[in-house]
């Protein structure tokens, strides 16, 4: 297995959002809407997680939706508000790109180039982004095997960015009950072969949103290195993920234990 990798060979590296290095001093803890709806509601969710300790913001403005009668997403002005948002609360922001065409229209507003489940396989989108500085967060395909998320990481380092996040969100499964089968072996394997952080998202690995205080911390338990995670002001009017989304009261006493967590030192890796 290895041998099919010149970068990503599990030798540590360190990767760094505008500067700030991801390691466990310092987790990277995401969080906001599954998708920018209003720039009220993406200024006003950004100001809250801030102040329960988030350290980027999340949203979606370009959403690969399976119906396509489902809120798209608000497109180049989602990512106005998101950069407003972050103005305001100093959070970096972590969106989805869809299209390689965007990717000089998202050079401008944000901070982290997101690579969705869908567009794992995607490798035209992953060679354009190797040309990219700022970091990628790469998650994992719904149906793709860990060798294949290895070789689509090393796409990214091969065309030029090393600066990769990898993110597990579950699996499909022959279980319906939740959403995806978040496959936590996946972490510390991730972590050991391509020396990359790793985050976890309880919110689309499990759909459900009491299933995300316990799958966060299973997570880091795994070896994670910071979570992903939808909040959301008023879930059940949320236009996507509402059933996943938790309320800001909920992501209050999560990072609460993440830092707990963390500070307790008894992480792996
Ligand atoms: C998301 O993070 O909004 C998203 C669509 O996730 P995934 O690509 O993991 O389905
Ligand atoms: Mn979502």
């Amino acid at each position: 297995m290895t041998n099919c990798r010149k970068i990503l060979t599990g030798k540590k590296i360190e990767v760094k959002i505008n500067g700030v290095v991801i390691d466990k001093k310092n987790p990277l803890i995401i969080a906001g809407p599954c998708a920018v709806e209003s720039r009220e509601q993406i200024i006003t969710i950004a100001k809250e997680v801030k102040k329960l300790g988030a350290t980027a913001l999340r949203g979606g403005a370009f959403k690969p939706r399976t119906s396509p009668y489902a809120f798209q997403g608000l497109e180049e002005e989602g990512l106005k508000y998101l950069k407003e948002a972050s103005e305001i609360t100093g959070l970096p922001v972590v969106t989805e790109i869809t299209d390689q065409k965007y990717i000089e229209m998202f050079e401008k507003y944000v901070d982290v180039f997101q690579v969705g489940s869908r567009n794992m396989n995607n490798y035209t989108l992953l060679k354009a982004l190797g040309k990219v500085k700022k970091p990628i967060l790469l998650k994992r395909g719904m149906s793709s095997t860990i060798y294949e998320w290895i070789l689509a990481a090393e796409y990214l380092a091969e065309f030029g960015n090393t600066n990769i996040i990898l993110c597990e969100r579950g699996i499909r499964t022959f279980d319906t009950y939740t959403r995806n089968t978040l496959d936590l072996a996946a972490i510390p394997i991730m972590k050991k072969e391509t020396g990359l952080p790793v985050i976890v998202d309880p919110s689309h690995g499990t759909g459900r949103r009491e299933l995300i205080e316990p799958m966060t911390m299973a997570g880091l338990s795994a070896g994670a290195d910071g979570v992903i995670i939808e909040v959301h002001n008023d879930p059940d009017n949320a236009l996507s993920d509402g059933l996943q989304s938790i309320y800001p009261i909920q992501f209050k006493k999560i990072v609460e234990k993440i830092k707990k967590f963390m500070e307790s030192e008894i992480w792996i890796f």
